[in-house]
């Protein structure tokens, strides 16, 4: 397993539409390691391959157990069945936006059919926090990030921060 660097916005790769995968092999089960190591290192919740610049539609989460054991869930091609009209508002964050936290309404629960490491079809019934984070994510494999929601002005400002704090390559 390795960590991978995390693109941060802004970068085009993160605004590409991620492709199907066709089979899980084992190349894919490599990437699955590599982007949970990738998001436990960074202290992360969710991480979407196209976060380390791989275009595959696949997302690692892990929310944690109660008894603080970890608990990682795969999750490729996810496609959501069914989502209910009542809202849910999370403060979300970003492994690709760095320090910036905006709240986002989703829809609370959602269904998600997905194939599981091991390839098997499986649907998931999420609601809660997971629900929320399975959208986040799942918008990283359509180029979408949580400040798209947001008005133009806060996004700019957030846009105008992260463009600041990208260090600076001078070349003497
Ligand atoms: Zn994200």
């Amino acid at each position: 397993m390795a960590v991978k660097t995390i693109l941060t916005e802004p970068n085009d790769i993160l605004r590409k539409v991620s492709e199907p995968v066709e089979k899980v092999g084992n190349d894919e089960k490599i990437l699955m390691d590599d982007m949970l190591e990738t998001m436990y290192a960074a202290n992360g919740i969710g991480l979407a391959a196209i976060q380390i610049g791989v275009p595959k539609r696949i997302i690692v989460m892990d929310l944690g157990k109660k008894d603080g054991k970890k608990d990682p869930r795969y999750f490729v091609n996810p496609v959501i069945k069914n989502k209910n009209q009542s809202k849910s508002t999370y403060e979300e964050g970003c492994l690709s936006v760095p320090n910036q936290f905006a709240e986002i309404d989703r829809p609370s629960k959602c269904d998600v059919e997905y194939l599981n490491y091991n390839g098997e079809r499986k649907i998931l019934k999420a609601e809660g926090l997971l629900a929320t984070c399975i959208q986040h994510e799942m918008d990283h494999l359509d180029g979408i990030l949580f400040i798209d929601y947001l008005s133009k002005l806060k996004r700019s400002m957030i846009l105008k921060k992260l463009s600041k704090n990208k260090s600076t390559r001078i070349v003497v």
